[in-house]
């Protein structure tokens, strides 16, 4: 990096830049290749702040990154400034009578499960344990723990963000409602937020389970998993996963956990999702719910070489007129990956006014990924008409009109005015923009 680019950084702020020892390490992230020109690494809140105005001042594309698993990809850029939180990844117990643990944004999923696991406790989380908490905290979180414990977003009790004029607030029931509401589900759109109060539950050893179905049958597998997850009490959450086998022929996993320390319930538990197909193998552990996102192996981080490409909708039921027009679309060659989500249980308990995350009523997220925007695009959208809304954080599809997907008219009317309040200079745009284009 030149030394005429360093010029004007605050001192002690970690800089990175083309050039520098360390740059081929932290200019793409786990699915966006990049090259911004600069990466700054704060410690705190108060390297926050500079760091920001640092980007201000150069008036380019702002990345904020966390974890650097956002599938839009956008915690990268190519000539703009990251902002990498990667280094304020500490967690703290605020209160052992309440439950109530802080985290800072760039820590880990897995690291959050492993320091939570000696009290005997969890947070409902991702089921990926290389995702970073502030991208995951701020739009959504639905993974295992989600029918019985709720999204992510469901147990934030209150946030500390670095405001876009670099102002620091807090964010709570109590201290300013407003921007609560709103970086509950959209806060990528409001600030930085560098640390997360979370409320996390009694959670201990649970059974994880993984089956391979033979998916021949797909639109039937893709039913029948979807209406025995509806009909499973709470405890279960799982993932259905349609991938072609080495012999061409299509398999189902179905992946996910039983919050219950009983084998016997844990086998009751997963016996009807069985039923979805023919079973060709299973394997089920009893464990501690750290272990099951202890889930990144030894490997070195993936870093991506080139564009995210993916898209996503939620769904009520996955009755059989979706599950044929899906089945279709898993057999066009456009997808190699082809995902179903549970939700419903806890997650549908919220009003759907509460947080700026209003599907409330989907039992399903639905997500692929492919190699072509356009042939993705083209094999995805006859499922369209089956969705009814949009969870941001599985696509890559940054066109305005599925902003109106993710946020119904009136959740939208209030992110807008209250984006007008917090960034009216529209600093935090870089992902999914929350204001139209002129
Ligand atoms: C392998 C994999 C598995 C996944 N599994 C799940 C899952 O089970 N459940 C689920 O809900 N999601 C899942 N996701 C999606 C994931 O939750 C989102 O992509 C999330 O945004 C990633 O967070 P991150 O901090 O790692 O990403 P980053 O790339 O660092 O950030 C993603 C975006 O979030 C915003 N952001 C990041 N940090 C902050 C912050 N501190 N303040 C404000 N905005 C911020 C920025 O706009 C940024 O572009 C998965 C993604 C991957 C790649």
């Amino acid at each position: 990096m030149f030394r005429s680019d360093r010029m004007g950084m605050p001192d002690g702020l970690a800089v990175i830049g083309p050039g520098d020892a360390g740059y081929e390490r932290v200019r793409s992230t786990a699915m966006r290749a990049g090259s911004p020109a600069l990466v700054l690494q704060p410690v705190d809140v108060a390297q926050v702040r500079a760091a920001l105005a640092v980007a201000r001042r150069r008036g380019v594309a702002v990345g904020l990154r966390s974890g650097g698993h956002g599938i839009s990809g956008r915690s990268t850029n190519d000539g703009g400034v990251v902002i990498d939180l990667s280094r304020m990844n500490r967690i703290e117990v605020l209160s052992e009578r309440d439950r109530l643990v802080r985290v800072q944004a760039g820590a880990r999923w897995k690291d959050v499960a492993a320091a939570l696991a000696p009290y005997g406790w969890a947070l409902s989380s991702g089921d990926y344990g290389g995702v970073g908490v502030g991208g995951l905290a701020t739009a959504g979180g639905l993974g295992y723990l989600a029918r019985e414990h709720g999204l992510t977003i469901d147990h934030v009790r209150g946030a500390s963000v670095v405001l876009a004029d670099g102002s620091v607030v807090r964010a709570g029931a109590d201290a300013d409602p407003d921007l609560w509401w709103a970086i509950r589900g959209a806060g990528a759109n409001f600030g930085i937020v560098t640390s997360f109060d979370f409320e996390v539950d009694d959670v201990g050893d649970v059974g994880f389970g993984r089956f391979v179905l033979d998916a021949t049958d797909t639109a039937g597998v893709i039913a029948r998993w979807g209406a025995a997850m509806e009909a499973a009490p709470r405890d279960v959450t799982t993932n259905l996963i349609i991938v072609p086998g080495p012999d061409g022929r299509l398999a189902a996993t179905i992946m996910g956990v039983v919050n219950s320390a009983e084998p016997d319930v844990v086998a009751e538990r997963f016996a009807p999702l069985l039923r979805a197909g023919p079973l060709l193998q299973q394997t089920v552990r009893h464990l501690p719910y750290a272990q099951v996102m202890d889930n990144t192996g030894d490997r070195p981080e993936k870093v991506a070489t080139g564009e995210p490409i993916s898209r996503s909708g939620l769904i009520e039921h996955l009755t059989p007129e979706f599950s044929t027009v899906a089945h279709q679309f898993a057999r066009s060659g456009a997808t190699y990956f082809f995902q179903f989500r549970a939700a419903g249980g806890a997650v549908a308990d919220v009003d759907p006014g509460a947080t700026a995350y209003p599907h409330r009523s989907a039992n399903f997220q639905v997500g692929a990924f492919g190699n072509s925007h356009r042939e993705l695009g083209a094999a995805w959208e006859p499922m369209e008409a089956h969705f009814r809304g949009l969870y941001l954080s599985f696509d890559s599809d940054l066109r305005p009109e599925r902003i109106a997907q993710a946020w119904p008219p009136k959740t939208l009317a209030r992110l807008r005015e209250l984006k007008l309040r917090y960034d009216p200079g529209n600093v935090f745009r870089d992902n999914f923009d929350l204001i139209p284009p002129a």
